[in-house]
């Protein structure tokens, strides 16, 4: 941290570094506003957390009806006719990487080895396995970084994300796009579980929400996540994935 402005710590993804304090919010009044949720909310002066149920603040319905689009997403998601399946589904899962990665970076200064000293969502724990299939218990800052390069490295590269005229995709497009999303869902459900109220304190759940529901009804048109993976977060994606009635929709203008 530099003086009074939030600075991201440097990692190997360059999204990351470029992100500014995009609200113009310093970090001293960041903290001010997490410090009064962290006060309002039910933890127990004793510091144990609370139980689980308790701690889905997501989930209230004064946050899960601010969004910052008021229309259908299931319309944005389905392929257009005359589009190529893969162009679609790499040009979205491009655009769904440059968000998360985004909306991760907001947090991410609260996302350290000692706050999240594993990788969690919904009482979940995600290991990495390296290339060589070995399993390997790491924070979430360091797993989040080892999602962020990999999809870099992978989105990136012409033979796998072709991006010129003629050039084919290669046979392990599908296997390497489903491996993208499962580990983009991640993400979002860490920061669900674990930086709600850093988010709501920064005002940015409305993007959250808006980019979780976009996220999902996409892996669902195109099946590239299995339902078992996605479970733990069913409660939240069905009342998101629901339109509002047009009076409850409190979308704001920006
Ligand atoms: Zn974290």
């Amino acid at each position: 941290m530099v003086g009074d402005h939030c600075t991201i710590a440097g990692d190997s993804s360059s999204l990351h570094s470029q992100r500014t304090s995009k609200s113009g919010l310093s970090c001293k009044m960041v903290l001010q506003a997490v410090g009064k949720v962290l006060r309002k909310s039910k933890t127990k002066p004793n510091g144990k957390k609370p139980p689980t149920e308790e701690k889905k603040q997501y989930l209230e319905a004064e946050c899960t009806k601010v969004r910052v689009v008021d229309f259908d997403l299931k319309e944005l998601v389905v392929l257009p006719r005359e589009i190529d399946l893969n162009e679609w589904l790499a040009s979205n899962t491009t655009t769904f990487f440059n968000l998360i990665n985004l909306q991760y970076s907001t947090i991410s200064e609260f996302c350290t080895g000692d706050t999240c000293q594993a990788m969690t969502a919904c009482n979940t724990v995600y290991y990495w396995y390296d290339e060589k299939g070995k399993k390997t218990k790491c924070t979430a800052p360091q797993y989040v970084d080892f999602v962020m390069s990999l999809v870099q490295k992978l989105v990136t590269d012409e033979d796998i994300f072709p991006t010129k005229y003629g050039k084919e995709f290669p046979t392990a497009f599908e296997a390497l796009q489903r491996k993208i999303c499962r580990y983009l869902f991640h993400v979002l459900g860490h920061i669900y579980w674990a930086h709600y109220r850093e988010t709501v304190a920064m005002d940015l759940h409305g993007h959250l929400n808006t980019l979780y529901t976009h996220f999902i009804v996409f892996i669902r048109e195109f099946n590239l996540v299995d339902p078992k993976e996605t479970s733990i977060m069913d409660d939240l994606s069905e009342v998101l994935c629901t339109p509002l009635p047009p009076t409850e929709n409190h979308v704001t203008e920006r």
